[in-house]
């Protein structure tokens, strides 16, 4: 461990499974879970509020220097707060997920939200979650993972679990979950700035044949055999 505390990265495509195994290993090693996402996300929720531009870096720059996002670790996951107020549930809406994903290209935006996220995570035991952790934010990770599985199972998965938030109304259409996912993933992986991609230290894991159990055992396994950590919660 280093003295800035200990970072488990993990990056990768939506959908993968980032934020079940990042919950799951901050728990059960008792390490606080930084889900970055939701910092893009709470920026493009303020963004459509104002009627912002996601394609105009300069306004989104002006907007982002009079903004503050604060992530708060809680049971069920992280609270989000946009200056002050907090957005948890509405940075889950569809138009704020592919928002996300637009200003999050813009070189200053990333700036100034990697600056953020060393700063939460700088000296603590954090499991962080997002797309340029383990390359980025936290090069010097004490350990990096990088979750994929194929478009199809991503699609398959995100799909149950939008349903499962909706509750019994407003089902998504499949074909519109897959859509949204592929344009997600284009934009994420060809952007200039930080682009999604394995970080070259980092564990690179499909999960396309792997249910949940496996996949947070086969990583349990992985975290222990590099780190020395003690166990705080034996749960599955
Ligand atoms: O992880 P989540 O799906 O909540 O992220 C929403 C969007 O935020 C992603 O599609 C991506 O464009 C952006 N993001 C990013 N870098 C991160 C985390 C998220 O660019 N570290």
């Amino acid at each position: 461990m280093t003295e800035r505390g200990c970072v488990i990265a993990i990056d990768g495509p939506a959908g993968a499974g980032k934020s079940t195994v990042a919950k799951h290993l901050a728990k059960h090693f008792g390490f606080l879970n930084l889900e970055t996402g939701a910092m893009y996300r709470a920026f493009a929720l303020k963004a459509l509020e104002q009627c912002v531009d996601a394609d105009d870096a300069a306004a989104l720059e002006g907007l982002a220097s009079e903004t503050s996002i604060t992530l708060e670790a809680s049971e069920g996951g992280n609270r989000v707060l946009l200056d002050g107020v907090e957005v948890t549930k509405r940075i889950r809406d569809a138009a704020v997920t592919q928002a996300a994903s637009r200003v999050s290209v813009h070189p200053p935006i990333r700036k100034w939200m990697v600056g953020l996220q060393r700063s939460l995570g700088r000296g603590r035991r954090v499991v962080m979650e997002g797309r340029d952790i383990g390359t980025v934010v936290f090069p010097d990770a004490d350990l990096k993972f990088f979750l994929d599985a194929s478009p199809e199972a991503r699609s398959q998965r995100r799909f149950e679990q939008v349903g499962r938030s909706n509750g019994s109304g407003g089902r998504p259409v499949r074909a519109a979950v897959a859509r949204e996912l592929r344009e997600r993933d284009e934009r994420d992986r060809n952007r200039a700035d930080s682009p999604l991609k394995a970080a070259a230290d980092a564990i690179v894991i499909d999960s396309t044949e792997m249910n949940l159990d496996e996949l947070l055992i086969f990583i349990e396994d992985q975290v222990r055999a590099h780190l020395s950590l003690p166990v705080v919660s034996e749960e599955i």
